[in-house]
């Protein structure tokens, strides 16, 4: 994570392909950047996702929805943005004078803007109607989707706030067909004029801690931490739009590895004595790499989360094995009690068995 040596660069605007998903697990099919760029500059060569610079026009509406920030545009941090939210005067967060592309922003951002203070982010996507990246209102379903995700985690948790929208038309047809005559010209209004919180966001942008848990995701878990303990209910039986929670089936599980290895947030880790599986629903993005790897399916999703975990960062143990020695081949293997006998020896010894059974019969 975070090596320069695989960090595609388009002038401001940056792709780090070793955060990437699909790169780092090539099973894994996201495309939610490849669907949202309004210029079609991002493209799968050899199954690798890249960035052709020279289309990439940097404005930033992907950012936001990549589920493990794998995207940066050094003059706005929408992490930085949305932790001095508060610090501003005025609630509406624009593109036409704050940010850049709302797209920048996950639910997860708006959650964090909303939770840290008395003022909640009004979205102003008046301007979306005319914008030359929102071909198809992709851009603006997308932005739409965000804010509705964030509201129903606020409604589900029971925090009496409400993201708004601002959504007044202010031009009409014609000055639409002139917005979009002004299309190449995307670049260099976000290049050049930036608002002053994006200045000084600059600065320390490069200082993402190199973690592989996405920034957003500590951040929105540090906000919970507030009112977690305000709360009447902190733990839920229903699915969360936003968390996700796991189960392993002890009997299915050959404690391979596999999960824990290829998780890309670390939200599946080993037992210090490796004989378990530890998982923490914080960190979980539910890109579902674990469930496709695993290849006796033994990890499944499971409905409910609980804030406090989260907030908290607590894991729970899923399955604790007993080491013991096979007794064929003497290899310390996960015992699931019966004969001390590993999988692999126990295929053989069946294996076998079916031969002898076919020699007899010839
Ligand atoms: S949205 Fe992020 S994880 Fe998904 S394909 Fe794009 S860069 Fe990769
Ligand atoms: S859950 Fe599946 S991938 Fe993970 S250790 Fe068990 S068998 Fe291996
Ligand atoms: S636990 Fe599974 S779904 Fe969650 S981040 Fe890890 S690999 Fe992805």
């Amino acid at each position: 994570m975070g090596n320069h040596n695989f960090v595609q660069k388009s002038n401001l605007f940056s792709f780090s392909a070793t955060r990437c998903l699909r790169n780092e697990y090539f099973h894994n099919d996201c495309h939610i950047c490849i669907d949202l760029c309004p210029k079609g500059a991002i493209h799968l060569v050899r199954n690798k996702l890249t960035l052709f610079d020279n289309e990439c026009i940097e404005c930033a509406g992907c950012i936001g929805s990549c589920p493990s920030e794998a995207y940066e545009i050094e003059s706005f941090d929408p992490n930085e943005f949305a932790v001095s939210f508060q610090a501003q005067n005025n609630p509406q967060i624009s593109c036409k004078s704050t940010t850049p592309c709302l797209g920048v922003f996950d639910a997860d951002h708006l959650l964090v803007m909303a939770l840290r203070g008395e003022m909640v982010p009004v979205c102003d996507i008046s301007h979306c109607g005319s914008c030359p990246l929102n071909e198809n209102g992709k851009m603006e379903n997308t932005i739409r989707e965000h804010i509705r995700l964030a509201n129903e985690f606020l409604v589900q948790i029971a925090i009496d706030k409400k993201i708004d929208i601002f959504e007044e038309i202010e031009v009409e047809a014609t000055r639409r067909a002139l917005f979009r005559k002004g299309f190449e010209k995307a670049k260099e209004v976000i290049a050049d004029t930036p608002s002053e919180p994006q200045k000084s966001m600059t600065a320390s942008h490069h200082a993402l801690p190199n973690v592989r848990m996405p920034l957003k995701r500590v951040l929105l878990k540090n906000s919970l931490k507030e009112f977690v303990g305000s709360l009447e209910i902190t733990s839920f039986s229903e699915n969360s739009p936003l968390f996700f929670n796991k189960q392993i089936d002890f009997q299915a599980c050959t404690n391979c590895g596999d999960c824990t290895q290829f998780c890309p947030t670390d939200a599946l880790f080993p037992t210090s004595d490796k004989q378990g599986i530890y998982f923490s629903q914080g960190k979980c993005i539910g890109c579902g790499i674990c469930e496709d790897i695993c290849k006796t399916k033994a990890i499944t999703s499971k409905e409910g989360f609980d804030l406090v975990s989260i907030a908290y960062e607590r894991a729970e143990q899923l399955v604790h094995y007993d080491m013991v020695m096979c007794h064929e081949c003497r290899c310390p293997y996960p015992y699931k009690g019966g004969d001390p006998i590993c999988d692999r020896c126990e295929g053989y010894k069946k294996e076998f068995s079916n031969m002898f059974t076919l020699a007899k019969d010839m």
